[in-house]
């Protein structure tokens, strides 16, 4: 079949381009269309899970991760040391694997000998990696590797029959053997392919953000439920997460300002504390969703594209990581007449129980948080400190 490449990956977020370069580490061409001229500098993922580092570290890329981690921790220490929190040696460690609904999961309670969790090496210290960084490296590896990554281009439409995907970009036509969607959660090729998206609806409106801010003395460092709502203070200057239970934002895509940030801060915290500059800000909510089948014929979907969840327990990269270590490999395999097309069917059938725990566990952490005594139950009133 004459295909300009083997493979489009529409998006080159931190899932399309770990997809990308699997793809290419198992010999197919692959275009990576990316609408965005630079990787997005909003704030968002901070955290990677121990097998997100371990598939990194498989494919070389400790050195880097190391580094990106210890200049992460060093900011940290530096602001504990200056909130002089209490966090003391735990917190200068940090001393967590991460938390549950704010509670906050020290790593000396982890039971090393869970499969999975005893083995991953010296990936096992790599934790804080910012979502910006994971792009930019990478990119860098998509380019050494040859991945044909288009930056600039948006997929605005396909056609796909039995033997080929026909492309739409703003930049003409891409004739492909597949195409995976990798566009995240207002994935277009979700839509147009109209793959199914069961779920439930959102109840919170959360907002996380860098901010310059008087006043923060006030605030408790790490995450504290009130009867408003929760919030997290730190654990770098001016880091700031408001969740609140009053509905879903009217205006999902409207900017967030200053003056907004500040009155749910002020509402939630109970403090008076005022936003003088915002560096970065985003918002996001417990809408929570996940396609019933990763494959339509030529057509599939891994990371934010197959599952949408909140953001609570810094999962929703790391999950599409997985999604891209499983496919990678078998589509280059099938592309390849290495193995037979039916191996893609392990696809859906190993990550969607994976991708419908992970929903699971922020749907829970979003009920422990809920400021009503009946589901404050198994969380303190009081501040969880890194
Ligand atoms: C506040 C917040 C904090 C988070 N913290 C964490 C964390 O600590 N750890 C963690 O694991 N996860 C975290 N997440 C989740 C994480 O950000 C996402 O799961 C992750 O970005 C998903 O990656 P992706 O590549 O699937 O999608 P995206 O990152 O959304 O990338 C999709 C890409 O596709 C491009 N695109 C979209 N449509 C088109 C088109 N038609 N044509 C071409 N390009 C297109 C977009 O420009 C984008 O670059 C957080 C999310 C939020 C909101």
């Amino acid at each position: 079949m004459d295909y300009d490449v083997d493979v489009v990956v529409a998006g080159g977020g931190p899932v399309g381009l770990m997809l990308a370069c699997e793809l290419r580490l198992g010999g197919a061409r692959v275009a990576v269309l990316e609408r965005l001229t630079e990787v997005n500098p909003t704030i968002k993922g901070g955290a990677i899970t121990m097998p997100s580092a371990e598939a990194l570290y498989r494919r070389g890329m400790l050195p880097e991760l190391a580094e990106v981690h210890r200049q992460a921790m060093d900011r940290f220490q530096a602001f504990m040391r200056e909130q002089n929190s209490g966090g003391g040696a735990e917190g200068q460690g940090l001393g967590i694997v991460g938390h549950f609904a704010g509670i906050m999961l020290r790593a000396n309670l982890v039971d090393r000998t869970e499969p999975g969790l005893g083995d991953a090496g010296p990936a096992a210290e790599i934790a804080f990696v910012a979502q910006q960084d994971i792009e930019r490296l990478l990119g860098g590896r998509a380019d050494e590797l040859g991945v044909d990554v288009r930056r600039g281009v948006e997929l605005t439409g396909f056609d796909a029959d039995d033997g080929a995907v026909t492309v739409r970009t703003s930049h003409g036509a891409v004739r492909a053997g597949w195409l995976v969607g990798c566009d995240g959660g207002r994935s277009a090729v979700r839509k147009l392919e109209g793959f199914d998206f069961p779920g439930t609806d959102p109840e919170i409106t959360c907002h996380q953000a860098v901010v310059e801010m008087t006043g923060a003395e006030g605030l408790k460092v790490g995450w504290t439920a009130t009867d408003t709502g929760v919030y997290a203070y730190g654990p770098m200057p001016g880091r700031v997460v408001t969740v609140e239970f009053d509905g879903p934002p009217a205006d999902r895509d409207a900017p967030v300002s200053a003056e907004d940030l500040q009155d749910r801060l002020r509402r939630v915290s109970g403090m008076d504390v005022t936003i003088t500059g915002v560096r970065t800000a985003t918002r996001f909510t417990d809408h929570a969703r996940q396609v019933t089948e990763y494959r339509k014929g030529r057509v599939l979907l891994a990371g934010d594209a197959a599952h949408v969840h909140s953001a609570f327990g810094s999962q929703g990269l790391s999950l599409g990581i997985g999604d891209a270590m499983n496919l990678g490999w078998k589509l280059a395999a099938v592309i390849g007449g290495r193995a037979p097309e039916g191996l893609l069917d392990t696809y859906t059938s190993e990550r969607l129980p994976v991708g419908a725990w992970v929903l699971d566990w922020t749907r829970a952490q979003v009920a422990a948080m809920r400021p009503d005594p009946q589901s404050r139950g198994p969380c303190e009133r009081s501040s969880a400190t890194w």
